[in-house]
């Protein structure tokens, strides 16, 4: 087997079936449809709706790291869940993760019940899932690290759940990415990203994608995306591609940095609580260090008041007060009026998610930088 990063990087040669005049870097095409030799013959594209080459690599390249059979490239992480919401059917019941990243929420809530599908929202990090179950239970949908509490699922122990009555294992993989996680070698079925965020890594585009390992499933999603499409365009396909070269790079720093900030974060007499699933005292420390090969570098923190929440946003500047995660450069998020602001304030205060918490994705700055702007901004704090 070869590494990750020579994964990130190069396919393997049958799956390079294509010449491309040699290009090293995968060429943009940049077309609508396709010319046919006569009736019956294709190129095997037709319209660039159902499949293109530039997505098509893509694609390729995320089924491979993720240990899929398929991975299907959107728009953005919501055109994915979005769309495969539409496996489902009127009546069906799907049990869920309740601290989930605020647009996955706002869509089972306000799209997916309207369409009739009922939800049991629970902490898969504490609750026995198996409890929830119902005769029309279909799936069950999980993020781990949970966004932006950090709680930690146990995916295999839920995978083996799901197995008995023929449940879908989701996984939403964002915060980790594929090289810190693999939840289909876990016994997941279906993995949700955002590729905005670490696989793109730069903060300059949107993407989404579902990867799956079920043949069956693989076909459903194929002929949905064909039929509502949101596939992602050739140039966007072609960013993340570009993205995906430095991943494990990438990922190493950011989660470097963020292990020595978390660290800081913790002696710092304004911070009232950090949650980081690397600091050990974390309660699933042990499960994300069995189940995935990093920590990743999300940080989620609480201060004492909002008037020094207030006061750090203003006064950032090497890190943005932005919405968004996963790339280069550090930023730091309010969810109670940015990510999280449409989720119901019951739901949120029961996730414990306050108006002093914040969410920091930690970029590959020097860190002392960082932590540098921080103690100057908390300094008389
Ligand atoms: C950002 C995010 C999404 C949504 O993705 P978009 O690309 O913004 O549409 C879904 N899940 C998680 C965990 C996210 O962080």
């Amino acid at each position: 087997m070869r590494g990750f990063n020579t994964d990130c990087l190069h396919l393997t040669n049958e799956e390079k079936d294509i010449k491309h005049y040699g290009a090293i870097s995968f060429p943009i095409y940049q077309t609508a449809t396709y010319e046919h030799e006569g009736v019956g013959k294709s190129t095997g594209f037709d319209y660039s709706r159902l499949q293109n080459p530039t997505r098509e690599r893509l694609e390729k390249t995320v089924a491979v790291l993720e240990g899929g059979v398929d991975a299907l490239a959107l728009s953005s992480g919501m055109a994915a869940i979005s769309l495969l919401m539409e496996i489902f059917c009127p009546g069906d019941h799907i049990i869920s993760e309740g601290d989930l990243y605020g647009g996955s929420i706002r869509l089972f809530d306000n799209v997916s019940k309207k369409n009739g599908l009922e939800f049991s929202f629970i902490d898969c990090s504490r609750e026995n899932v198996e409890e929830y179950i119902r005769e029309n239970t279909r799936a069950i949908y999980i993020e781990t690290p949970t966004n932006p509490m950090m709680r930690i699922a146990d995916i295999e122990k839920i995978s083996q759940i799901a197995k008995k009555p023929g449940l879908i294992l989701i996984v939403d993989n964002t915060f980790l990415s594929p090289y810190f996680q693999n939840p289909l070698k876990l016994g997941a079925d279906v993995v949700v990203h955002s590729g905005t965020k670490f696989l793109s890594g730069h903060n300059d585009t949107l993407a989404g994608f579902l990867v799956t390992n079920d043949i069956e499933i693989s076909e459903k999603l194929r002929f949905l995306i064909k039929t509502t499409g949101a596939g992602l365009s050739p140039f966007d396909s072609w960013l993340v591609l570009r993205g995906i070269k430095t991943l494990g790079i990438r990922m190493e720093r950011a989660e470097k940095n963020a292990r020595e900030l978390a660290k800081w974060l913790k002696g710092q007499k304004i911070v009232e609580r950090v949650y980081y699933p690397g600091l050990e005292e974390h309660r699933g420390y042990e499960i994300i260090k069995k189940q995935a090969r990093g920590f990743g570098s999300m940080i989620t923190f609480d201060v004492k008041s909002q008037e020094q929440v207030f006061a750090i946003l203003e006064k950032v500047r090497i890190i943005s007060f932005a919405e968004s995660l996963g790339g280069v450069e550090t930023l730091i998020t309010y969810p109670i009026t940015q990510t999280h602001a449409d989720v119901p304030q019951d739901v949120r205060e029961k996730n414990g998610i306050t108006d002093r918490t914040l969410r920091l994705s930690v970029g590959i700055e020097n860190v002392e930088d960082l932590i540098g702007e921080l103690a100057s901004i908390f300094e008389g704090m």
